[in-house]
């Protein structure tokens, strides 16, 4: 179906363990409006390991959203290519991409984005229901994830009815009923307090540790970014830094890990030409 990463083994089952989550390889993106470019994306390069917690990183306008939106499937580079789980995009159709967000990739956002005049339960669900899942599986799947982001009491409410946390809490069990390879958030704490920010952060941490789920996730909030594996920093489009904070296999003993990171590796990104 797609072109693999060159490094990768032609065998699909190795390939697919091998290759990281997302791979980004020289990638840019202009909009044009008019007559004029608009460059957001000048040539990115990185790759996200499996089971890796990262954020993406940049001021205002430096071009995280698009770069979100291509990882999520949801648009395409100018130029450059980008991998999900191995899967080269660019050689998908809009309803292979479609396949490929339903099957590997959940979202999160900042502004929740439930549907108000369903339960909670029912927003879980939502996913499912286009894979075909039947109502009776459905519902148990939902509800065990809504009991895992400690909501298994507040099933049938309505997101009128929750508060900011917990409606967050419903749209990361809707991310993750389907067992995807990746979740992707843009600013998924922004509507937050920081005290919900770290309960959400928390929950984040123990999905990411307990299902090995990678995340990447867009914040403007460093004490977000810190606690993750791996911090992406964009600025005017290009690749400015990109810092490990954590091994994987260190990273949060109780799933509660809020300390500051130790860095164990720092890498610069070259100075473009
Ligand atoms: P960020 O998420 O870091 O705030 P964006 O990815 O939203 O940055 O935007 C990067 C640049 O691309 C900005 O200069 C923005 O104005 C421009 N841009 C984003 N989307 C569009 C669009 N649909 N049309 C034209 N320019 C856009």
């Amino acid at each position: 179906m797609a072109d693999r990463t060159p490094q990768e083994s032609s065998t699909e089952p190795t390939s697919a363990v091998k290759a990281p989550a997302v791979e980004v390889v020289d990638v840019t993106k202009t909009y044009r409006v008019g007559h004029t470019d608009y460059p957001a994306l000048r040539g990115v390069s990185f790759k996200i390991q499996k089971g890796e917690l990262a954020s993406i990183v940049g001021p205002s306008g430096s071009g995280k959203s698009t770069l979100l939106n291509l990882i999520g499937a949801l648009d395409r580079p100018t130029a450059g290519k980008v991998f999900v789980d191995g899967i080269s995009l660019r050689k998908l159709n809009e309803d292979q991409l479609a396949l490929l967000r339903n099957r590997k990739i959940g979202f999160v956002y900042q502004s929740f984005n439930l549907i108000q005049r369903l339960t909670a339960i029912e927003n879980v669900e939502m996913p499912l229901i286009s894979r075909g899942v039947s109502e009776k599986i459905r519902r148990m799947r939902a509800s065990k994830m809504l009991k895992m982001v400690r909501l298994g009491g507040k099933l049938n409410k309505r997101p009128a009815e929750l508060s900011g946390g917990e409606q967050q809490r419903v749209a990361i069990a809707r991310a993750l009923v389907t067992e995807p390879a990746l979740v992707i958030g843009d600013e998924p704490t922004g509507n937050l307090d920081s005290k919900t920010t770290m309960e959400i952060l928390d929950l984040v941490v123990q999905m990411n540790k307990a299902k090995g789920i990678t995340f990447v996730l867009v914040t403007h909030n460093h004490e977000v970014a810190e606690m993750t594996h791996r911090i992406i920093s964009i600025r005017d489009g290009l690749l400015e830094r990109e810092q490990i904070l954590h091994r994987l296999e260190t990273f949060t003993d109780n799933g509660k890990a809020l300390a500051p990171p130790v860095p164990v590796q720092v890498q610069d990104q070259e100075e473009p030409p």
